[in-house]
C-alpha cells in the first residue's frame, strides 16, 4: 500500500440539521489525480473547505503526510503544502497578474519574494498560457484567463496537493480543451491533486481515481471506469435536477 499525501477519516461537516459531508474516508496517493465526483450539492465544495481550511469539520480527522491538519486554521494549511482555487474565482480584483500570483508564493508553503519572486511569476504565467499578460489588471482579464491566474497563484506556492473545484467548468469547447492539457501537463510533472469536476470527458483522461458523493456521503470509489459504469452513480447523477 502507497503511502498516503492526505487522508481523510469520519470527516463530517453540519450546518445546522443539514450534514452536507458525512463521514468521508479517502486517501490520496503521491502523484495520484484524484477526481472528486457527484451531483450538484452533494458536497464535493464543503470537502474541499474541510481540507484547506476554509471550513473545520464538525467531527473526523484530515491528515496531511501522516500529521493532523484538522483543526489548523486556512493560512496553516497552506502554509503546510495545500493549494486551492475556488469554484468561483476569488482574486485581489484592482491587482496585476503579475501581483496575484506572487500573493501565492508569499502566503503558501515555500514562500518567494522580491524579484525571485517575480520571475518565477512571469513563468507560471507563461506555463498557464497568460505569458505577456502578467501586468495586466485582473479586470482587463477574460473568465479563462481569471481562472489561469487563480490556478499559477495556487502553484506558486509548489504545493504538495492542489485542490481544483470545477477549474474546468465555464469553459467553451476549445478552452475545455486547452484547460484538460494544462491540467494533464501538472499531472505529468507529478503533481498530487483532487480535481472536483463535472465534465465527464475530463474525468477520464485526467483522474486515475474517483470518489464519488451524493448527499453528504460517500456512494463509491474506484477507477473512473468503474464508478461511471456502478449504477447506484448512475441514479445519483440521474436524479440530480441540475444534472
Ligand atoms: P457541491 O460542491 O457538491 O455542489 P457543496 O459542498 O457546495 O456541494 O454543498 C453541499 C451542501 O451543503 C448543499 O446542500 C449546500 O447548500 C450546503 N452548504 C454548503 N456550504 C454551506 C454553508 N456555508 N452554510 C450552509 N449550508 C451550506
Ligand atoms: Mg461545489
Amino acid at each position: 500500500m502507497t503511502y498516503a499525501v492526505l487522508s481523510l477519516r469520519g470527516a463530517t461537516k453540519r450546518f445546522g440539521g443539514l450534514v452536507a459531508v458525512n463521514n468521508i474516508d479517502f486517501d490520496v496517493r503521491p502523484g495520484q489525480v484524484l477526481g472528486l465526483i457527484g451531483p450538484n450539492g452533494s458536497g464535493k465544495s464543503t470537502t474541499l473547505n474541510l481540507i484547506s481550511g476554509a471550513l473545520q469539520p464538525t467531527t473526523g480527522e484530515i491528515s496531511l503526510h501522516g500529521a493532523a491538519i484538522t483543526n489548523l486554521r486556512a493560512d496553516k494549511i497552506a502554509k503546510r503544502g495545500i493549494s486551492r482555487t475556488f469554484q468561483l474565482v476569488r482574486l485581489l480584483p484592482s491587482m496585476t497578474v503579475e501581483q496575484n500570483i506572487i500573493a501565492g508564493a508569499v502566503f503558501g508553503h515555500r514562500r518567494r519574494w522580491g524579484a525571485v519572486a517575480a520571475s518565477e511569476a512571469a513563468q507560471l504565467a507563461e506555463r498557464v498560457g497568460l505569458g505577456g499578460k502578467t501586468h495586466m489588471n485582473i479586470e482587463q482579464l477574460t473568465y479563462i484567463d481569471t481562472k489561469r491566474v487563480e490556478l499559477a497563484r495556487a502553484l506558486a506556492s509548489d504545493p504538495k496537493v492542489l485542490l481544483l473545484d470545477e477549474w474546468l467548468a465555464g469553459l467553451n469547447p476549445t478552452e475545455l480543451q486547452v484547460g484538460i492539457e494544462l491540467i494533464q501537463s501538472l499531472r505529468d510533472e507529478g503533481r498530487t491533486i483532487i480535481l472536483v469536476e463535472h465534465v465527464m470527458d475530463a474525468i477520464r483522461s485526467l483522474c486515475d481515481y474517483c470518489v464519488v458523493m451524493s448527499s453528504g456521503a460517500k456512494i463509491a470509489e474506484g477507477t473512473p471506469q468503474d464508478v461511471l459504469s456502478n449504477p447506484e452513480v448512475i441514479r445519483a447523477y440521474l436524479g440530480d435536477d441540475n444534472a
